[in-house]
């Protein structure tokens, strides 16, 4: 749903001039720095990225799924990692308190995340807990008026400076999945929360992850999402279903990234005498990828239309998040190629992005989960 079209189309086109001004000249940098530039993460937070999708009584701009749709198509013609740090706010970070917390959580918390003031950052991945996140070990054990958190999450984006993170821990150790789980809003600073080294990853260098460690982690009482033992699980799920959306629609604008890309370079160069554009088997390549872009954009739409109409879309996300994260690495595959040997140098901006767009057929759930969640859904539909 698309509020008022005239300032959201205001709003695009001030993060599409940001992105083309300010991003797209600093990629280089951000992937030798392994860091987002100060001075941009400040711009960042003055144009309320931080906030995107939180409701604008809590400060944030309150976009509604397709809106924000529209807005992560035009981030996504960066450098994910630029995304990674105020996207992990708006979504995984944030959701859970905003969607599931008691008033007095949004209050106390949600307005610092929407201005970019608290990073945030979303823990259920363990060690030994992927794609099976209900088998899930952290413990959280009742002492007094406080939880005591135990157990170690894994690759946690934003995790090395994130001020708040949102912790899915056992709190009934005889439940052993899904129904045993709680989810906590816990402080950067509680004694008791360790944080291991940054992880040294393919891709999306300047986005960060690490372990995240509890040890005796002292967490009170009042901190439980929405008050009530055993919600987590479905907190955590409610959360990755906007994710999916959100992760999609980004892949969808980095697709087109790469589309321009391997156009204007095989209009730049030419081989037997000709522009690669005029080679029919380049012309191929360009036009499966441009299909393959708008058919991602296409149906990241509507499931958000859809969304926004109050439908449940938890299958079309998956079906989005499938799609779009598959979709996009064949482009990125076809970018390097239609780029010849100078795809596989650094100089090249599809070389960095091939390595980048791996990570979204993993993460949020991976390519496999979605396919089984998009089964389970239909076949659970008509039995
Ligand atoms: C850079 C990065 C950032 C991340 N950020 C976060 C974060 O902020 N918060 C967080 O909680 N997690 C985060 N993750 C973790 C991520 O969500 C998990 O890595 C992902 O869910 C997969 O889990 P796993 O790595 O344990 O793989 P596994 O679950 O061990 O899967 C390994 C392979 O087996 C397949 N597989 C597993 N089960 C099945 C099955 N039943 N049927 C068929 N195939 C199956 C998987 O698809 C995969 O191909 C991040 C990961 C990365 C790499």
């Amino acid at each position: 749903m698309i509020r008022d079209p005239e300032l959201l189309n205001q709003l695009v086109d001030t993060i599409s001039r940001f992105v083309r001004e300010r991003l797209i000249p600093n990629e280089v940098r951000l992937a030798e720095e392994d860091a987002v530039p100060p001075e941009l993460l400040q711009e960042m937070k003055e144009m309320g990225l931080f906030g995107l999708s939180i409701p604008e009584e809590y400060g944030g701009l309150g976009l509604t799924m397709e809106e924000e749709a529209l807005v992560a198509i035009e981030i996504g013609k960066t450098s994910p990692a630029f995304r990674s740090v105020f996207g992990t706010n708006n979504g995984i970070g944030a959701q859970g308190i905003l969607i599931d917390g008691t008033p007095e959580q949004k209050a106390q918390y949600v307005p610092r995340l929407a201005t970019g003031e608290l990073l945030s950052s979303f823990c259920l991945t363990e060690p030994d807990s992927g794609s099976d996140a209900a088998s899930l070990r952290t413990t959280a054990v009742r002492d007094g008026d406080h939880y005591v958190l135990n157990g170690t999450k894994r690759y946690i984006t934003n995790g090395p400076e994130a001020d708040l993170f949102t912790v899915m821990a056992r709190t009934d150790p005889s439940n052993k999945g899904a129904g045993g789980i709680s989810a906590f809003i816990v402080e950067g600073d509680t004694p008791g929360l360790k944080r291991g080294p940054s992880d040294d990853k393919m891709g999306q260098k300047g986005a960060h992850t690490c372990d995240i460690i509890f040890e005796d982690c002292r967490v009170p009482a009042e901190n439980i999402i929405g008050g009530k033992e055993g919600q987590g699980f479905k907190t955590a799920m409610k959360v990755l279903d906007r994710g999916r959306l959100h992760i999609s629609a980004v892949c969808v604008g980095v697709a087109e990234r790469l589309v321009e890309e391997s156009l204007n370079y095989a209009i730049d160069r030419k081989q037997f005498g000709v522009r690669l554009a005029d080679h029919q088997l380049i012309q191929a390549m360009l036009a499966d990828s441009k299909t393959e872009a708008y058919a991602g954009r296409t149906m990241v739409l509507d499931a958000a239309q859809r969304k926004d109409a109050g439908e449940k879309v938890s299958t079309l996300a998956s079906c989005c998040k499938l799609f779009c994260a598959e979709m996009v690495g064949r482009v990125a595959d076809r970018a390097v190629q239609v780029h010849g040997g100078a795809g596989y140098m650094a100089e090249y901006a599809v070389e960095r992005f091939y390595r980048d767009v791996r990570l979204f057929r993993i993460y949020e759930g991976t390519t496999q989960i979605q396919q089984l969640v998009i089964a389970r859904d239909m076949v659970r539909e008509v039995s």
